[in-house]
């Protein structure tokens, strides 16, 4: 028996990459910091136990006050969400009334909202070489939501052709999720105060090692964010509980222990990327904290498996453009050494 809005009965939800035991399996499925939390993250995980019988502020002051000043932006211009595919969501309820584009490779979550919310999608191809022509999106009516750096790909977009495209579309609002942008990209926040049409979207999950936390948020015009805020305050005030306001204040007050661990993941990118390259795969520039990758000789799927097998996990995307590529977060520079003498060992075999 089924007492499901008939509205949801084609639902098709999102498949999140497995979460497994990582003192048994090498993870690189799911572009997640490898590093523990500071010191004083934990701490203040542990501290915030003492008041949790209170509910947590709804203001999320001790968040967005730092949070404001490390985007040179004003509090009423950022707006939080229980990660960042909660304001996602809310980005979907609130603004996509006269429809949404996005790549056809992207983030898979943004299919899956605009079906929830049952707004039309208009998937644009990427270019041959994956690269994002914005041009493209001109002649469309509603939002526009690009990934920068872009997801599985990596690549990033030069912030003057999203500046541009704004600039030219000026009645549409341009979503830009830069989940993987502390990676060595560019921002977009930079430009909020001289574009009200424009949006940015960021996460703690990726860089500031707290994906299990829960904290994401957007930037951008004040009213954009009253608007986004209208709805959280008629669903849930309290999305941001008080661990997660606790953590995500202390982890912003640790920007040198982020910024060692971002240069890590950098540093063994490039090195993982040369390597790879070595084995006679292709790989694409990736600027987030993973790479795309694909060999000639070996399916994405079977070396998916093969790598599982040697209980390494990744991630592969079984659609026509993406299946012969694999998606690899960096890890530990313990972990890529695994990776690399188990991608030798499995390309050894089907030689
Ligand atoms: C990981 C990711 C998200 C979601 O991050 P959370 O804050 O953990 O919900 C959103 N967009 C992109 C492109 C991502 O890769």
């Amino acid at each position: 028996m089924s007492f499901l809005n008939r509205k949801y009965a084609d639902l098709v939800p999102y498949t999140p990459g497995e979460q497994v035991d990582d003192t048994e399996f090498i993870k690189l499925n799911t572009n997640e910091s490898p590093f523990e939390p500071a010191p004083a993250v934990k701490q203040a995980a542990v501290a915030a136990a003492v008041n949790l019988n209170r509910y947590c502020d709804t203001s999320c002051q001790s968040v967005i006050k730092p949070l404001a000043k490390h985007f040179q932006v004003k509090e009423n211009q950022i707006f939080l969400g229980n990660g960042s595919d909660e304001v996602l969501a809310y980005l979907f309820q609130a603004f996509t009334e006269d429809g949404v584009a996005f790549p056809d490779i992207t983030y898979g979550f943004y299919q899956i909202y605009a079906n929830y919310y049952q707004t039309p999608a208009t998937i644009i191809p990427l270019n041959e070489d994956f690269s994002i022509d914005l041009t493209a999106y001109d002649d469309l009516t509603g939002a526009v939501i690009i990934t920068n750096p872009n997801a599985p790909t990596g690549i990033f977009l030069a912030t003057a052709e999203l500046v541009a495209f704004a600039k030219r579309n000026p009645e549409r609002l341009l979503i830009v999720d830069e989940a993987y942008v502390d990676f060595g990209a560019e921002s977009m926040t930079q430009f909020v105060d001289q574009l009200p049409n424009l949006l940015v979207i960021g996460t703690f999950s990726k860089s500031r090692q707290m994906a299990g936390a829960r904290l994401g948020y957007a930037v951008g015009n004040s009213e954009l964010i009253a608007d986004l805020n209208k709805l959280k305050f008629s669903t849930n005030p309290y999305n941001i509980n008080s661990m997660t306001q606790a953590v995500a204040a202390a982890v912003l007050s640790e920007p040198v222990y982020v910024a060692e661990k971002i240069q890590t993941i950098i540093d063994n990118r490039t090195e993982t990327k040369a390597a790879l390259e070595k084995l006679g795969f292709e790989v694409t520039d990736s600027y987030g904290n993973f790479l795309f990758a694909k060999h000639p000789n070996i399916s994405g799927e079977v070396l998916l498996n093969q790598l599982k097998a040697r209980k390494i996990f990744v991630r592969w995307f079984n659609q026509p453009r993406t299946k012969d590529y694999l998606r690899i977060s960096i890890g530990t520079t313990e972990q890529m050494a695994a990776l690399m003498t188990a991608c030798k060992d499995i390309l050894k075999e089907v030689a």
